[in-house]
């Protein structure tokens, strides 16, 4: 699977819209202090429904939109798309008549975020699942900022571990059988609620 283009436009500090072709291979950004480099490795990691503001270094997700400078107005939206090649098939085979896939995250200021799969309005899950399911996402070690290498040589096991799960995509997996832990007690819950209703009729 191979990101092939990244378009941003209203992105922090990539107001104007703004195209990068990605070719084969490692890519490396580089450029002087405060040019960009981690907004656009922000960019990659929130259009594959990262969900901690936190994490794109923000109190709200809204701090994602270019907030203004002395001679330029703040935007009220952002939108980030992610051109990926899917021509040898690594997406999950309910893509496999789509050659490229196309997935757009985009942000309005206090609406929240809205994404779209080939032009198909989705949900953030299904974004997530898409990744995960290709071996990649939002925290894929593939995406190496400038304080990553300390972090994963001093990782404990377990965050390991779950390296190790993203590469060889079964974290997918985990988050769909958290949500089948959740139905099943869901459905015990309403099971004792309706013994007990039915105790009280007897
Ligand atoms: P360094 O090498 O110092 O880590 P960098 O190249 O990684 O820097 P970034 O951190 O990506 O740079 O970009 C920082 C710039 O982005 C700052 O000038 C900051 O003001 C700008 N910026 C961040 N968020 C926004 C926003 N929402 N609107 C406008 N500009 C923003």
């Amino acid at each position: 699977m191979h990101f092939t283009r990244l378009r941003l436009s209203g992105f922090k500090s990539f107001v104007d819209p703004t195209e990068l072709l990605i070719e084969p291979g490692l890519t490396g950004v580089v450029g002087p202090n405060g040019c960009g480099k981690s907004n656009l490795l922000e960019a990659i990691r929130w259009v594959m429904g990262e969900n901690s503001a936190k994490s794109m270094r923000g109190s709200g997700m809204d701090d994602v939109i270019f907030a203004g400078t002395s001679n330029r107005a703040a935007r009220n939206l952002a939108e980030v798309t992610l051109h990926i090649d899917n021509s040898t098939r690594e997406a999950p085979a309910a893509f496999n008549d789509e050659i490229f896939l196309e997935v757009t995250r985009r942000i309005e200021r206090e609406s929240g975020s809205a994404y779209r799969i080939n032009g198909r309005d989705s949900r953030a899950r299904d974004v997530q699942l898409l990744f995960a399911d290709m071996s990649t996402g939002a925290h894929s070690p593939a995406l190496v900022s400038q304080n990553r290498i300390g972090a994963l040589i001093s990782a404990k096991p377990k965050d390991r571990r779950a390296l190790l799960e993203d590469a060889a995509g079964i974290s997918g997996l985990h988050s769909r059988r958290d949500e089948a832990e959740r139905r099943l007690k869901a459905a015990e819950d309403n099971m004792l609620r309706l013994n007990d209703v039915m105790q009280q009729l007897d």
